[in-house]
Parts: C-alpha cells; sequence; structure tokens
C-alpha cells in the first residue's frame, strides 16, 4: 500500500504545479546535486521574435531570403519556425511550397524550395561543414542566429531574440541556497548561452551542444558522482531527459520530452523544480 503521506502528496504536488507520473522519480527528487537545464523554452520563454534579417548574397533582398526560410520553417515545429513565419506573415509574403523536408536536430532545417535546395542552420553547422562567414555576423550577445544557404551558397542570415522567463533567476538562486549546482546546455551559440548563463548566475554553461552530446554531458556528470535532474522542453532534450536520474519536462514543450520525463512542470515554471525538492524532502522526512 501506498504510505498515507505519499499519497496526500499527489494532490499537493499539484498545487505547486508539478505533475508526478513516476513515483521513484519524486521520491529521488531529494537527492539532486545539479539540475542541468535546456535554454531555449525552458529558461526562456520560447517565443522568438525576428530582429534582423541581413542578406549576404549580392542582389538578394530581405524579403527574399525570409521567404526562402519560411518555405522551409512552416514544416518544423522548433520555436525558431515561428519566428520567421510569424515575420513573414508581418511581410505579407506568400511562402512557396518545401519538397524533401528533413530536420537536422540541434542544427536546422533543410529541403528543396522552387527546385533548389535550401538550409535554415546554425553556427555550429557553417563551422561543422567548414562554411566561412564573409566579415562577422552582426548580432547581440543576446540573440540567436540562424544562416540560410540556397543552392550552396550562403545567401544570409536571420537574428531572433527571446526573452528569459521571469521566473528563471529565482529559480537558480534558490537552488544555489539548497547548494544544488545549475548547469545550462543548449544547442544555440556561446554567446547567448553565455550571456544566459552569466544573467542568471549559473555555475556553468556548454554551447552549440547537439541533443547526443547532451545525454554525453549528464553520464559524464553521473560518473562524477553527481546526482542529476535534466529539465528541458525540446525533442532534442529527450535522451538527456532519459539520462538523468530525474527528468523534468517542461509543460509547455513538445510530447516526446513530456512522455520522457517523470515530472512534468505544468505552469512551465522552472521555480517549481525548488518546490519539487523542498517538498520532495520534507515529504520523505516524515517517514524515516
Ligand atoms: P536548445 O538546446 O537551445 O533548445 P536546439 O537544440 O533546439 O536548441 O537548436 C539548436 C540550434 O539549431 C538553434 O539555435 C538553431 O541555430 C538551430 N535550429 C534548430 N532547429 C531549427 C529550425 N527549425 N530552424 C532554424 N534553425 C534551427
Ligand atoms: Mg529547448
Amino acid at each position: 500500500a501506498v504510505p498515507l503521506v505519499v499519497a496526500r502528496s499527489t494532490s499537493l504536488a499539484a498545487k505547486y504545479g508539478l505533475l508526478i507520473k513516476n513515483r521513484n522519480a519524486f521520491e529521488d527528487s531529494r537527492k539532486i546535486t545539479t539540475v542541468v537545464f535546456d535554454k531555449t523554452g525552458t529558461l526562456t520563454m520560447g517565443k522568438f521574435e525576428v530582429s534582423k534579417v541581413v542578406p549576404l548574397k549580392k542582389g538578394l533582398e530581405e524579403g527574399e531570403l525570409i521567404r526562402m526560410a519560411a518555405a522551409l520553417e512552416q514544416k518544423s515545429e522548433h520555436p525558431i519556425a515561428s519566428g520567421i513565419l510569424q515575420k513573414a506573415k508581418n511581410l505579407k509574403i506568400a511562402i512557396p511550397p518545401a519538397a524533401d523536408f528533413k530536420a537536422i536536430t540541434g542544427e536546422g532545417v533543410q529541403a528543396t524550395v522552387e527546385h533548389k535546395k535550401v538550409l535554415v542552420v546554425s553556427p555550429g553547422y557553417l563551422k561543422e561543414n567548414k562554411i566561412t562567414v564573409p566579415g562577422d555576423f552582426k548580432a547581440n550577445d543576446t540573440e540567436t542566429v540562424v544562416f540560410v544557404i540556397i543552392a550552396d551558397e550562403l545567401a544570409g542570415y536571420i537574428a531572433l531574440s527571446d526573452e528569459i522567463r521571469p521566473e528563471s533567476s529565482g529559480a537558480i538562486k534558490a537552488l544555489k541556497q539548497e547548494n544544488i549546482k545549475s548547469l545550462l546546455l543548449t544547442g544555440d551559440n556561446l554567446k547567448v548561452a553565455a550571456s544566459v548563463s552569466k544573467t542568471l548566475g549559473m555555475d556553468s554553461f556548454m554551447a552549440e551542444v547537439l541533443p547526443g552530446q547532451k545525454q554525453e554531458k549528464i553520464k559524464e556528470l553521473q560518473k562524477k558522482g553527481e546526482f542529476v535532474a535534466m529539465t528541458g522542453d525540446g525533442v532534442n532534450d529527450a535522451p538527456a531527459l532519459a539520462q538523468a536520474d530525474i527528468g523534468i519536462a517542461v509543460g509547455s514543450g513538445s510530447d516526446i520530452a513530456a512522455e520522457t520525463a517523470g515530472i512534468i512542470l505544468v505552469n512551465s515554471n522552472p521555480k517549481d523544480i525548488v518546490s519539487l525538492i523542498l517538498f520532495g524532502k520534507a515529504t520523505y522526512r516524515k517517514m524515516i
């Protein structure tokens, strides 16, 4: 039988914005020593707005760059896609169809548009494929940048901005008070990762991390003796959520993240992780 104090905890958990899918995850929450956070959609709102459109190819117009990028993004569910599609809508651009769509997980998207191969990808993808950007790309430290490649030619880039969730800072602070380390693991670029980590006072960060690498990093922490909780929202976070000792999905995120995690933050509020830990400690203390 389930001890009374534990049974009662389920309804109490709901009050704290927690959906406990796996009771062991709840019971083990008091052992957490490190919380690993995904950035986009987890510590930030995951609502991107296009702030700059910069063609790099001579004669190419901003509208054309958005038109091509939007063709691909209508098939993607990434928050970057919504930002680019919104921009196309604002500019009243008719979006052409895209064929052979393929997501390059953690790095971007690819498809054929008007018989041309088009990619919208991260700075990391350019580096890997040894594509150099003429001059430095001008983006603020807080902006996410994606590059548009049309017919094997670097056509331009789009900068997008997102907002840090108002509760994120308080969540990191409260974890620190409990002697729990916080680590940022993001697929986004180095500048943005550094800026978010610094703004929130996190212990460390890693940028341009691919989904498999997120999982590897968690394994590495576990080998060092850390008891790791991973918090994420994306399809790309699923392997890491499964690897972690406790997987915590953000309610507003993807179905795959929610299925993989043991606990769901119903209100998408990172501060509820702190409630989870304190509440877990209080619940199981009573049982000893
Ligand atoms: P995060 O870890 O911050 O949630 P992701 O792993 O989802 O980030 O994405 C990492 C990077 O891959 C993004 O910052 C972007 O550069 C690129 N990317 C992913 N999906 C898309 C997309 N649909 N369109 C353009 N770029 C994308
Ligand atoms: Mg994310």
